[in-house]
């Protein structure tokens, strides 16, 4: 993904253009085959909005995604069709993904249906061995939604993601809306079943702690740019940006003997609409300079694909 950009257009109730929500910005980054990137910042950071792109829910205001060698964003719907079979997303609620008024087997089966995959019966055992890969039983094939708790809903989430054999799933905070103990259920299944099958994950969070375990890298996120991306043992012991180490710093260490200072920011996130000069994160910085408020950093590349937008850096 390249320089991508999404800008939503602010109209005032007679419809005029009264402004931009700069919700993604020059965002860049790979993810690779089988691997897991994190993609982490607080709400509003513009990490859905990037995922909902690349999948082209929402289409992009600019910038070039390659997926094997082509550019998606350029593909017309006819041409992305194949492409789109190959990229699967799961979200926060699976309610958006499961029809509650179908059987659950239904709705694994309708990506199958829709992109042309198999005979009617192919399509049903396909879908009642992918229950029992997630942990459900076959003879629920019948049940519906309703009838499942919310780690059991995201579990038929992700079985219909993999009825197509995708090779990326986008994650978009699946854990988030689930009990603690769910949550970690959850997420190893989705690491035994990238082993199983080999897809690649992009797996949006909140959090840092719930991507840490998963994640072969991380990306952090703020107000429509990605600040730092690292491999992830290298962003924890090393973070470089500013916000990272603040982000860092509020996690609980188990061990009282060991103490991480805490790095408080300055007031709230600010509006995408109205973004700050220079540094997007200048107005909560507690390291900031003169030179933050009027000239943007450029993304440094350090050593071990550790990279860093800061002018702490340069
Ligand atoms: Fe802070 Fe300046 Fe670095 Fe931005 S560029 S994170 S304001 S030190
Ligand atoms: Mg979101």
């Amino acid at each position: 993904v390249k320089d991508l950009q999404k800008h939503f257009r602010i109209t005032n109730p007679l419809g005029k253009v009264t402004g931009h929500v700069k919700a993604v910005n020059h965002v860049t980054f790979d993810l690779f085959e089988k691997e897991t990137l994190g993609l982490v910042g607080e709400s509003g950071c513009g990490k859905s909005t990037t995922g909902r792109t690349i999948l082209r829910l929402t289409e992009p205001t600019s910038g070039t995604a390659l997926y094997k060698g082509q550019d998606i964003f350029s593909l017309k719907e006819k041409e992305f069709m194949p492409v789109r079979k190959e990229m699967q997303m799961i979200f926060q609620d699976p309610h958006s993904s499961l029809n509650p008024k179908k059987r659950i087997g239904f709705s694994i089966e309708e990506p199958m249906k829709i992109q042309g995959i198999g005979t009617k019966t192919e399509r049903t055992d396909k879908a009642m061995d992918l229950l029992h890969k997630v942990g459900l039983r076959k003879d629920q094939y019948d049940r519906y939604p309703h009838e499942f708790s919310g780690g059991q809903r995201q579990r038929i989430g992700l079985a219909r993601a993999l009825a197509v054999t995708p090779k990326i799933i986008i994650c978009d905070e699946p854990v988030s809306a689930l009990d603690v103990s769910i949550q970690s259920q959850v997420m190893n299944l989705l690491q035994e079943l990238q082993e199983e099958f080999g897809q690649a994950y992009l797996f949006i969070a909140h959090d840092l702690s719930v991507v840490r375990h998963i994640s072969d890298r991380i990306g952090v996120m703020y107000l429509g740019n990605i600040v730092e991306l690292a491999p992830t043992d290298q962003l924890f012991q090393n973070p470089l940006h500013p916000y990272t180490q603040a982000l860092l710093s509020a996690i609980p260490i188990p061990n009282p003997r060991r103490k991480r200072e805490r790095i408080v920011m300055k007031g709230d996130v600010p509006s995408p609409a109205n973004l700050p000069s220079g540094c997007v994160f200048h107005t909560r910085c507690p390291y900031v300079m003169d030179r933050c408020k009027s000239e943007v950093p450029t993304t440094i590349q350090g050593a071990n694909g550790h990279q860093v937008a800061c002018h702490l850096h340069m």
